[in-house]
């Protein structure tokens, strides 16, 4: 059964970016409760975009309107894990905010670094809380299957966010004919990515040309006026260590000049959500948790 619709504004925190002020104001008005053929849509989010979602959102505008101007959205899948405090060490020194898709299992590993992504202004994103591919289900991606592990992993975001999420992406870019339909009536849209980075697939440590190559695969979205670029601050996959690392140095290294080279470029950050900017850094002795 799908909850019935709680419709409140989110709350958020002091921002110092002029974008995110007036995205903000389009973001209150979007969880307005008006009661349409959505209304099934669980609490606080807006109407699942179409289809599968490719581009990143546009920027907004002075009237709220959306502008043409080029936008990115940088989004870390699988964590959280350890590397998740330096790839948000990192983007906060440039004032970037991203989506985490995050899997369940990690989370409830990791409650705390969940509560500090959301603490530094980041989006997240449910990944599912198993990160199993169809084939490695019984009877593939059923409906009932992918309700469970994007309900279980979405409750206990929510617990910890305090706010729904909103945005989905499935293991590996798996698709079923069970998942825009479950995905969507769960208040979930369904999200790919447009740049690859193959970071995942990188060397057990540091290595100056993985780095390179990371950022080179990067680059790519230069050639579109929306990238989503996909990067992993965690490993998920099931693969053995051996096959696929969980070292993620390497994403940390080479996001500093993934971010300079979108921002040359003249490319606004944003979240799946349309907003960018952080907020303002809580005050020296106030602990994250
Ligand atoms: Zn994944």
């Amino acid at each position: 059964m799908l909850m019935a619709p709680v419709c409140q504004p989110p709350t958020l925190a002091p921002v110092r970016s002029p974008v995110m002020l007036l995205a903000t104001g389009l973001l209150t008005a979007s969880v307005l409760c008006v009661p349409t053929a959505s209304s099934a849509v669980p609490a606080g989010c807006p109407t699942p975009k179409p289809g599968y979602v490719h581009r990143a959102p546009r920027a907004l505008g002075p009237t709220g309107a959306p502008t043409p101007e080029k936008t990115v959205a940088l989004t870390f899948d699988d964590g959280p894990s350890r590397f998740t405090p330096r790839i948000l060490a990192v983007l906060r020194r440039f004032g970037v905010r991203a989506t985490f898709f995050e899997t369940g299992l990690h989370v409830s590993e990791h409650p705390g670094l969940t509560r500090r992504v959301v603490a530094e202004g980041h989006l997240l994103g449910n990944h599912t809380w198993h990160h199993e591919y169809p084939e490695n289900v019984k009877g593939g991606w059923s409906a009932a299957y992918l309700e469970h592990e994007l309900r279980s992993t979405g409750r206990l975001q929510r617990r910890l966010a305090g706010r729904a999420t909103c945005f989905m992406r499935p293991p590996g870019g798996n698709k079923s004919p069970a998942l825009l339909p479950t995905a969507h009536a769960l208040g979930m849209s369904v999200v790919m990515w447009s740049v690859g980075t193959d970071d995942w697939d990188g060397p057990p440590q540091h290595s100056r040309s993985w780095v390179h190559t990371i950022v080179r695969n990067a680059a790519v979205g230069l050639q579109q006026r929306h990238p989503i670029v996909l990067l992993h601050d965690g490993k998920a996959s099931h693969e053995p260590g051996s096959v696929v690392s969980s070292y993620r140095g390497n994403t940390v290294a080479a996001l500093p000049r993934i971010i300079e080279m979108y921002q040359r470029a003249g490319y606004t950050f944003v979240g799946l959500d349309g907003l960018s900017g952080l907020p303002e850094p809580a005050p020296s002795g106030v602990a994250t948790p």
